[in-house]
Protein backbone atom coordinates (compact mmCIF):
# COMPACT_ATOMS: atom_id res chain seq x y z
CA UNK A 1 0.00 0.00 0.00
CA UNK A 2 1.61 3.10 -0.92
CA UNK A 3 0.55 6.61 -2.00
CA UNK A 4 1.94 9.78 -4.09
CA UNK A 5 3.42 12.84 -2.66
CA UNK A 6 5.49 16.07 -4.34
CA UNK A 7 8.90 16.00 -3.88
CA UNK A 8 11.87 17.88 -5.60
CA UNK A 9 14.78 15.38 -7.23
CA UNK A 10 17.75 15.13 -8.54
CA UNK A 11 17.57 13.20 -11.90
CA UNK A 12 21.08 12.96 -12.26
CA UNK A 13 24.85 14.26 -11.26
CA UNK A 14 24.24 17.70 -13.48
CA UNK A 15 20.64 18.40 -14.31
CA UNK A 16 19.14 21.20 -12.27
CA UNK A 17 16.76 19.84 -9.25
CA UNK A 18 13.25 19.88 -10.02
CA UNK A 19 9.65 18.73 -9.44
CA UNK A 20 8.95 15.28 -8.87
CA UNK A 21 6.24 12.58 -7.72
CA UNK A 22 7.17 10.06 -4.96
CA UNK A 23 5.98 7.04 -3.57
CA UNK A 24 5.32 6.92 -0.01
CA UNK A 25 4.21 3.65 2.35
CA UNK A 26 0.86 3.91 3.73
CA UNK A 27 1.07 3.78 7.32
CA UNK A 28 2.07 0.42 8.69
CA UNK A 29 1.92 0.03 13.00
CA UNK A 30 5.02 1.46 13.85
CA UNK A 31 5.27 4.44 11.62
CA UNK A 32 4.04 8.10 11.76
CA UNK A 33 3.56 9.64 9.12
CA UNK A 34 4.64 13.67 8.67
CA UNK A 35 3.50 16.89 6.84
CA UNK A 36 6.75 18.28 6.10
CA UNK A 37 7.07 22.22 6.78
CA UNK A 38 10.97 22.68 7.11
CA UNK A 39 13.17 20.54 4.99
CA UNK A 40 17.39 21.76 5.62
CA UNK A 41 19.73 22.13 2.97
CA UNK A 42 23.02 20.20 4.52
CA UNK A 43 26.17 20.75 1.98
CA UNK A 44 26.10 16.37 1.75
CA UNK A 45 22.83 16.53 -0.02
CA UNK A 46 24.80 18.66 -2.44
CA UNK A 47 27.79 15.84 -2.24
CA UNK A 48 24.77 13.30 -2.90
CA UNK A 49 23.17 14.17 -5.53
CA UNK A 50 26.53 15.41 -7.52
CA UNK A 51 27.49 11.53 -7.10
CA UNK A 52 30.97 13.10 -5.13
CA UNK A 53 30.75 9.97 -2.80
CA UNK A 54 29.67 7.23 -5.12
CA UNK A 55 26.83 6.19 -8.14
CA UNK A 56 23.62 7.38 -6.39
CA UNK A 57 20.10 5.77 -7.04
CA UNK A 58 18.31 8.39 -8.97
CA UNK A 59 16.21 10.05 -8.80
CA UNK A 60 17.26 11.23 -5.27
CA UNK A 61 14.96 13.07 -3.38
CA UNK A 62 17.74 14.80 -0.70
CA UNK A 63 16.99 16.35 2.83
CA UNK A 64 17.71 14.80 6.28
CA UNK A 65 16.51 18.14 8.27
CA UNK A 66 12.90 17.07 8.22
CA UNK A 67 10.35 19.58 10.33
CA UNK A 68 6.77 19.01 10.35
CA UNK A 69 3.83 17.99 12.02
CA UNK A 70 2.42 14.25 12.92
CA UNK A 71 -0.66 13.63 10.64
CA UNK A 72 -1.37 10.31 11.10
CA UNK A 73 -0.25 7.57 13.61
CA UNK A 74 0.37 3.55 13.30
CA UNK A 75 -1.94 1.46 15.73
CA UNK A 76 1.28 0.46 17.90
CA UNK A 77 2.43 3.81 18.24
CA UNK A 78 2.80 5.72 21.46
CA UNK A 79 4.56 8.56 22.75
CA UNK A 80 3.00 11.08 20.13
CA UNK A 81 -0.52 12.85 19.09
CA UNK A 82 -1.81 14.12 16.08
CA UNK A 83 -0.22 17.77 15.39
CA UNK A 84 2.70 17.33 17.18
CA UNK A 85 5.59 19.04 16.13
CA UNK A 86 8.20 16.36 15.22
CA UNK A 87 11.62 16.16 13.43
CA UNK A 88 13.70 13.33 11.44
CA UNK A 89 17.41 13.09 10.83
CA UNK A 90 20.18 11.45 8.88
CA UNK A 91 18.92 8.18 9.42
CA UNK A 92 15.01 6.44 9.75
CA UNK A 93 16.32 2.54 10.80
CA UNK A 94 19.15 0.60 11.68
CA UNK A 95 19.31 -3.31 12.99
CA UNK A 96 18.51 -2.68 16.20
CA UNK A 97 20.05 -5.97 17.38
CA UNK A 98 23.80 -5.37 17.15
CA UNK A 99 26.18 -3.98 20.32
CA UNK A 100 26.04 -0.59 18.84
CA UNK A 101 21.92 -0.53 18.18
CA UNK A 102 21.64 -1.73 21.89
CA UNK A 103 23.80 1.07 23.24
CA UNK A 104 21.83 3.94 21.57
CA UNK A 105 24.22 4.86 18.73
CA UNK A 106 22.30 3.74 15.44
CA UNK A 107 24.05 5.83 13.52
CA UNK A 108 26.97 3.47 14.08
CA UNK A 109 24.98 0.42 13.39
CA UNK A 110 27.09 -2.76 13.04
CA UNK A 111 24.86 -3.72 9.69
CA UNK A 112 24.53 0.19 8.67
CA UNK A 113 21.69 2.59 9.25
CA UNK A 114 18.79 2.92 6.36
CA UNK A 115 20.06 6.32 5.77
CA UNK A 116 16.90 8.92 5.10
CA UNK A 117 17.55 9.34 1.59
CA UNK A 118 19.21 7.45 -1.37
CA UNK A 119 19.47 3.93 0.72
CA UNK A 120 17.48 0.59 0.00
CA UNK A 121 14.20 1.06 1.34
CA UNK A 122 13.46 -1.92 4.18
CA UNK A 123 9.71 -1.05 3.69
CA UNK A 124 9.60 -1.02 -0.12
CA UNK A 125 11.45 -3.50 -1.60
CA UNK A 126 13.36 -2.69 -4.93
CA UNK A 127 12.66 1.11 -3.43
CA UNK A 128 15.56 3.47 -2.13
CA UNK A 129 14.60 5.96 0.78
CA UNK A 130 13.53 9.97 0.31
CA UNK A 131 14.11 12.20 1.86
CA UNK A 132 12.93 15.61 3.58
CA UNK A 133 12.80 17.81 0.10
CA UNK A 134 9.32 16.51 -0.54
CA UNK A 135 5.81 17.32 1.16
CA UNK A 136 5.17 14.19 3.04
CA UNK A 137 7.32 11.06 5.07
CA UNK A 138 6.07 7.95 6.95
CA UNK A 139 8.50 7.39 8.81
CA UNK A 140 9.43 3.99 12.08
CA UNK A 141 7.94 6.09 15.06
CA UNK A 142 11.58 5.35 16.53
CA UNK A 143 13.69 7.50 14.49
CA UNK A 144 10.71 10.23 15.00
CA UNK A 145 12.17 13.25 17.66
CA UNK A 146 9.45 15.68 19.79
CA UNK A 147 10.61 19.31 18.19
CA UNK A 148 9.87 21.54 21.02
CA UNK A 149 7.22 23.69 20.14
CA UNK A 150 8.93 27.00 21.27
CA UNK A 151 11.97 26.62 18.86
CA UNK A 152 11.29 28.14 15.65
CA UNK A 153 10.60 25.06 13.42
CA UNK A 154 12.66 26.63 10.23
CA UNK A 155 15.88 27.61 12.47
CA UNK A 156 15.19 24.52 14.04
CA UNK A 157 15.24 22.30 10.97
CA UNK A 158 19.31 22.13 10.68
CA UNK A 159 19.62 20.85 14.59
CA UNK A 160 18.53 17.43 13.28
CA UNK A 161 21.75 16.59 11.02
CA UNK A 162 24.04 20.10 12.27
CA UNK A 163 23.07 20.60 15.40
CA UNK A 164 23.44 16.76 16.74
CA UNK A 165 27.01 16.13 14.64
CA UNK A 166 27.83 19.17 16.70
CA UNK A 167 26.23 18.24 20.40
CA UNK A 168 27.02 14.30 20.21
CA UNK A 169 31.51 15.47 20.52
CA UNK A 170 30.41 18.09 23.10
CA UNK A 171 28.87 15.55 25.06
CA UNK A 172 31.18 12.79 24.45
CA UNK A 173 34.05 14.96 25.27
CA UNK A 174 32.83 16.33 28.07
CA UNK A 175 32.21 20.40 26.76
CA UNK A 176 30.89 22.17 30.21
CA UNK A 177 31.73 24.68 33.08
CA UNK A 178 35.46 24.59 33.54
CA UNK A 179 36.38 23.09 30.43
CA UNK A 180 37.97 25.26 27.59
CA UNK A 181 36.27 24.50 23.90
CA UNK A 182 37.41 25.73 20.71
CA UNK A 183 35.40 25.62 17.05
CA UNK A 184 37.68 25.31 13.86
CA UNK A 185 35.29 26.42 10.42
CA UNK A 186 32.58 28.73 11.60
CA UNK A 187 30.06 27.76 9.42
CA UNK A 188 26.40 25.40 9.30
CA UNK A 189 27.90 23.19 11.86
CA UNK A 190 30.54 25.68 13.26
CA UNK A 191 27.96 27.95 14.40
CA UNK A 192 25.89 25.75 16.04
CA UNK A 193 28.97 24.32 18.00
CA UNK A 194 29.60 27.73 19.36
CA UNK A 195 26.20 28.29 20.45
CA UNK A 196 26.05 24.77 21.89
CA UNK A 197 29.40 24.58 23.74
CA UNK A 198 28.75 28.12 25.45
CA UNK A 199 24.89 27.27 26.58
CA UNK A 200 27.08 24.09 28.20
CA UNK A 201 28.86 26.21 30.46
CA UNK A 202 32.03 25.85 28.53
CA UNK A 203 34.43 28.67 27.40
CA UNK A 204 34.08 28.76 24.03
CA UNK A 205 36.19 30.08 21.12
CA UNK A 206 35.99 30.38 18.17
CA UNK A 207 39.32 30.28 15.71
CA UNK A 208 38.78 31.95 12.23
CA UNK A 209 40.73 32.90 9.41
CA UNK A 210 38.46 36.00 8.90
CA UNK A 211 38.89 38.81 11.55
CA UNK A 212 35.90 41.07 10.33
CA UNK A 213 34.10 37.80 11.46
CA UNK A 214 34.96 38.42 14.80
CA UNK A 215 32.05 40.10 15.94
CA UNK A 216 29.64 37.82 14.54
CA UNK A 217 31.45 34.83 15.90
CA UNK A 218 31.02 36.79 19.45
CA UNK A 219 27.57 37.14 19.02
CA UNK A 220 26.99 33.63 18.64
CA UNK A 221 28.05 33.15 22.19
CA UNK A 222 31.87 32.57 21.77
CA UNK A 223 33.33 34.01 24.89
CA UNK A 224 36.87 34.74 22.51
CA UNK A 225 38.12 34.95 19.12
CA UNK A 226 41.51 33.95 17.49
CA UNK A 227 42.29 34.98 14.53
CA UNK A 228 45.09 32.16 13.05
CA UNK A 229 46.99 34.57 11.17
CA UNK A 230 47.71 36.01 14.53
CA UNK A 231 50.45 34.09 15.26
CA UNK A 232 51.49 35.61 18.77
CA UNK A 233 47.54 35.39 20.04
CA UNK A 234 47.70 31.35 18.96
CA UNK A 235 51.25 30.88 20.27
CA UNK A 236 49.82 31.94 23.57
CA UNK A 237 46.66 29.70 23.75
CA UNK A 238 48.86 26.47 22.74
CA UNK A 239 48.21 23.79 25.23
CA UNK A 240 45.06 25.61 26.67
CA UNK A 241 42.34 23.53 25.22
CA UNK A 242 40.45 20.86 26.47
CA UNK A 243 38.21 20.60 23.42
CA UNK A 244 38.44 21.22 19.97
CA UNK A 245 35.57 21.43 17.38
CA UNK A 246 37.07 20.98 13.75
CA UNK A 247 34.46 21.72 11.10
CA UNK A 248 36.41 22.38 8.16
CA UNK A 249 35.40 20.65 5.59
CA UNK A 250 38.51 19.74 3.51
CA UNK A 251 41.87 18.06 3.81
CA UNK A 252 43.99 20.79 6.51
CA UNK A 253 46.59 20.81 8.81
CA UNK A 254 46.30 18.90 11.50
CA UNK A 255 48.85 20.45 13.75
CA UNK A 256 48.24 24.01 14.23
CA UNK A 257 45.08 22.75 16.31
CA UNK A 258 46.79 19.54 18.27
CA UNK A 259 49.27 22.23 19.31
CA UNK A 260 46.30 24.23 21.09
CA UNK A 261 45.26 21.14 22.83
CA UNK A 262 46.03 20.74 27.03
CA UNK A 263 46.76 17.51 28.46
CA UNK A 264 44.56 14.86 27.41
CA UNK A 265 42.31 17.31 24.97
CA UNK A 266 40.88 16.06 21.82
CA UNK A 267 40.66 17.17 18.46
CA UNK A 268 37.72 16.04 16.83
CA UNK A 269 37.50 16.06 13.06
CA UNK A 270 33.49 15.96 11.93
CA UNK A 271 34.19 18.08 8.31
CA UNK A 272 37.20 16.60 6.55
CA UNK A 273 36.12 13.09 5.02
CA UNK A 274 38.87 12.69 2.47
CA UNK A 275 42.47 11.92 3.26
CA UNK A 276 44.47 14.17 5.29
CA UNK A 277 47.37 15.16 3.25
CA UNK A 278 49.30 16.87 5.88
CA UNK A 279 50.91 14.09 7.73
CA UNK A 280 50.25 14.19 11.53
CA UNK A 281 53.60 15.34 13.62
CA UNK A 282 53.66 12.00 16.24
CA UNK A 283 55.51 13.82 19.03
CA UNK A 284 52.54 17.01 18.81
CA UNK A 285 49.86 13.71 20.43
CA UNK A 286 52.95 11.52 22.82
CA UNK A 287 53.62 14.78 24.39
CA UNK A 288 50.59 16.00 26.05
CA UNK A 289 48.72 12.23 25.75
CA UNK A 290 46.93 13.91 23.21
CA UNK A 291 43.93 12.71 21.29
CA UNK A 292 42.74 13.12 17.73
CA UNK A 293 39.30 11.59 17.11
CA UNK A 294 35.49 11.61 15.06
CA UNK A 295 32.45 11.32 15.02
CA UNK A 296 29.31 11.51 12.96
CA UNK A 297 25.43 13.06 13.93
CA UNK A 298 24.04 10.91 16.71
CA UNK A 299 21.98 7.87 18.00
CA UNK A 300 18.40 8.15 18.74
CA UNK A 301 18.40 8.92 22.69
CA UNK A 302 21.10 11.61 22.13
CA UNK A 303 19.59 13.66 19.33
CA UNK A 304 15.83 13.47 21.50
CA UNK A 305 18.40 15.15 24.36
CA UNK A 306 19.99 17.06 22.05
CA UNK A 307 16.41 18.98 20.77
CA UNK A 308 15.21 18.86 24.70
CA UNK A 309 18.59 20.63 25.64
CA UNK A 310 17.87 23.58 22.50
CA UNK A 311 14.66 23.79 23.21
CA UNK A 312 15.50 24.52 26.89
CA UNK A 313 18.51 27.05 25.61
CA UNK A 314 16.60 28.17 22.88
CA UNK A 315 19.11 27.11 20.43
CA UNK A 316 18.56 27.02 16.58
CA UNK A 317 20.05 27.46 13.65
CA UNK A 318 20.68 31.13 12.03
CA UNK A 319 18.97 30.40 8.64
CA UNK A 320 17.81 31.87 5.35
CA UNK A 321 14.04 30.60 4.27
CA UNK A 322 13.79 29.79 0.70
CA UNK A 323 10.76 28.42 -1.59
CA UNK A 324 11.31 25.26 -3.16
CA UNK A 325 11.81 26.68 -6.53
CA UNK A 326 14.97 28.84 -5.48
CA UNK A 327 16.84 25.38 -4.05
CA UNK A 328 19.03 25.11 -7.13
CA UNK A 329 19.88 28.66 -6.94
CA UNK A 330 20.88 28.05 -2.98
CA UNK A 331 22.60 25.22 -4.01
CA UNK A 332 25.24 27.29 -5.94
CA UNK A 333 25.45 29.35 -2.68
CA UNK A 334 26.01 26.74 -0.50
CA UNK A 335 28.98 25.40 -2.88
CA UNK A 336 30.24 29.15 -3.02
CA UNK A 337 30.32 29.86 0.68
CA UNK A 338 27.93 32.43 0.68
CA UNK A 339 25.12 31.33 3.56
CA UNK A 340 24.25 32.73 6.60
CA UNK A 341 24.41 29.66 7.65
CA UNK A 342 21.78 27.40 6.43
CA UNK A 343 19.22 27.57 3.55
CA UNK A 344 15.91 25.62 5.04
CA UNK A 345 13.38 25.12 2.81
CA UNK A 346 9.43 25.99 3.15
CA UNK A 347 8.69 22.30 2.16
CA UNK A 348 4.95 23.47 1.30
CA UNK A 349 5.67 25.28 -1.77
CA UNK A 350 7.21 22.15 -2.91
CA UNK A 351 5.38 21.52 -6.53
CA UNK A 352 3.70 24.64 -6.57
CA UNK A 353 3.33 26.51 -9.85
CA UNK A 354 6.08 29.45 -10.19
CA UNK A 355 4.73 32.63 -11.59
CA UNK A 356 5.59 33.84 -14.84
CA UNK A 357 7.80 37.40 -14.79
CA UNK A 358 6.96 39.55 -17.52
CA UNK A 359 8.24 42.70 -18.67
CA UNK A 360 6.62 46.01 -17.77
CA UNK A 361 5.34 46.18 -21.68
CA UNK A 362 3.94 42.77 -21.80
CA UNK A 363 2.15 43.77 -18.27
CA UNK A 364 0.38 46.64 -19.95
CA UNK A 365 -0.15 45.11 -23.06
CA UNK A 366 -2.44 42.25 -21.40
CA UNK A 367 -3.65 44.87 -19.00
CA UNK A 368 -5.20 46.70 -22.40
CA UNK A 369 -6.65 43.06 -23.31
CA UNK A 370 -8.24 42.77 -20.27
CA UNK A 371 -6.09 41.06 -17.68
CA UNK A 372 -6.75 41.83 -14.18
CA UNK A 373 -4.28 44.08 -12.61
CA UNK A 374 -3.42 43.70 -8.93
CA UNK A 375 -1.05 46.57 -7.34
CA UNK A 376 -0.01 45.96 -4.33
CA UNK A 377 2.11 48.79 -3.35
CA UNK A 378 2.29 49.36 0.59
CA UNK A 379 1.13 53.11 0.00
CA UNK A 380 -2.53 51.73 -1.39
CA UNK A 381 -2.71 48.40 0.43
CA UNK A 382 -3.08 49.35 4.15
CA UNK A 383 -5.22 47.01 6.88
CA UNK A 384 -7.52 48.68 9.04
CA UNK A 385 -5.39 49.76 11.28
CA UNK A 386 -3.33 51.89 8.73
CA UNK A 387 -0.43 49.16 8.85
CA UNK A 388 1.34 47.42 5.89
CA UNK A 389 0.73 44.23 5.16
CA UNK A 390 4.00 43.77 3.69
CA UNK A 391 6.05 44.01 6.61
CA UNK A 392 4.08 40.65 7.67
CA UNK A 393 3.67 39.08 4.65
CA UNK A 394 5.36 35.70 5.20
CA UNK A 395 3.14 34.90 7.00
CA UNK A 396 0.91 33.42 4.29
CA UNK A 397 -1.84 32.63 7.20
CA UNK A 398 -2.49 36.18 7.76
CA UNK A 399 -2.65 36.83 3.76
CA UNK A 400 -6.43 35.98 3.43
CA UNK A 401 -6.67 39.10 5.91
CA UNK A 402 -4.93 41.65 3.27
CA UNK A 403 -6.45 39.90 0.50
CA UNK A 404 -10.07 40.62 0.93
CA UNK A 405 -10.17 44.47 2.13
CA UNK A 406 -7.51 44.63 -0.37
CA UNK A 407 -10.28 44.45 -2.60
CA UNK A 408 -11.17 47.61 -1.52
CA UNK A 409 -8.87 49.05 -4.01
CA UNK A 410 -8.12 46.88 -6.72
CA UNK A 411 -8.77 42.89 -5.80
CA UNK A 412 -12.68 43.73 -5.74
CA UNK A 413 -14.53 40.86 -7.14
CA UNK A 414 -11.79 38.53 -8.31
CA UNK A 415 -13.09 35.49 -9.61
CA UNK A 416 -10.36 33.07 -11.00
CA UNK A 417 -11.54 33.00 -14.57
CA UNK A 418 -8.85 30.40 -16.04
CA UNK A 419 -9.04 32.56 -19.47
CA UNK A 420 -8.46 35.58 -17.65
CA UNK A 421 -4.65 36.36 -16.73
CA UNK A 422 -3.84 38.05 -13.67
CA UNK A 423 -0.63 40.37 -13.19
CA UNK A 424 0.45 41.59 -9.70
CA UNK A 425 2.81 44.09 -9.18
CA UNK A 426 4.02 46.62 -6.52
CA UNK A 427 6.66 48.92 -5.78
CA UNK A 428 8.98 45.82 -6.24
CA UNK A 429 9.36 42.15 -7.60
CA UNK A 430 10.05 41.80 -4.09
CA UNK A 431 6.50 42.40 -3.25
CA UNK A 432 4.63 41.20 -6.30
CA UNK A 433 6.22 37.76 -6.20
CA UNK A 434 5.08 36.33 -2.88
CA UNK A 435 1.58 37.92 -3.92
CA UNK A 436 1.98 35.94 -7.02
CA UNK A 437 2.58 32.71 -5.27
CA UNK A 438 0.00 33.41 -2.77
CA UNK A 439 -2.94 33.62 -5.78
CA UNK A 440 -0.96 30.35 -7.15
CA UNK A 441 -0.86 28.55 -3.84
CA UNK A 442 -5.16 29.20 -3.36
CA UNK A 443 -5.75 27.91 -6.88
CA UNK A 444 -5.52 30.74 -9.37
CA UNK A 445 -4.11 30.56 -12.64
CA UNK A 446 -2.47 32.59 -15.05
CA UNK A 447 -0.67 34.88 -12.68
CA UNK A 448 2.45 36.75 -13.93
CA UNK A 449 3.94 39.30 -11.89
CA UNK A 450 5.54 41.97 -13.28
CA UNK A 451 9.69 43.06 -13.90
CA UNK A 452 10.49 46.15 -11.96
CA UNK A 453 6.97 45.90 -10.02
CA UNK A 454 5.51 49.29 -10.37
CA UNK A 455 8.27 50.71 -11.89
CA UNK A 456 8.67 48.78 -14.64
CA UNK A 457 5.15 48.94 -15.50
CA UNK A 458 4.96 53.01 -15.06
CA UNK A 459 8.12 52.96 -17.71
CA UNK A 460 6.24 50.96 -20.45
CA UNK A 461 3.47 53.54 -19.92
CA UNK A 462 1.23 51.69 -17.57
CA UNK A 463 -0.98 53.93 -15.53
CA UNK A 464 -2.89 53.07 -12.23
CA UNK A 465 -6.49 53.72 -11.37
ZN1 LIG B 1 23.57 16.56 6.92
ZN1 LIG C 1 22.43 -2.24 14.55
Amino acid sequence: MTYETLALAAFDAVTPLGNHTIVRRAVEAGDVRIDITHSGICHSDIHSVNGDWGAQPYPVVPGHEIIGRVVELGADVTGFAIGDRVGVGVIVGSCGTCNECERGLEQYCANEPVWTFGAPDPHLPGQTTHGGYSREIVTEAKFVYRVPENLDPAGAAPLLCAGITVYSPLKTWGAGPGKKVGVAGIGGLGHLAVKFAHALGAQTVGFTTTESKTDMILGLGADEVLISSDKAAMRDAEGTFDLIIDTIPFSHDLNRYLKMLAVDGTLVVLGALTPITEPVIGGLLTGKRRRIAGSNIGGVPETQEMLDFAGAHNIIADIELIRADAVNDAYRRVVAGDVQFRFVIDAQTIGLPVPELISGAEAVARANGGALIVDVRPERFLDSDGRNPLATWVDRKNMDSYFVPGGAHFLGDVVNDSDRKIVVMCGSIAGSRPMADWLLAHGFTNVSHVDGGFAGWKEAGGSIG
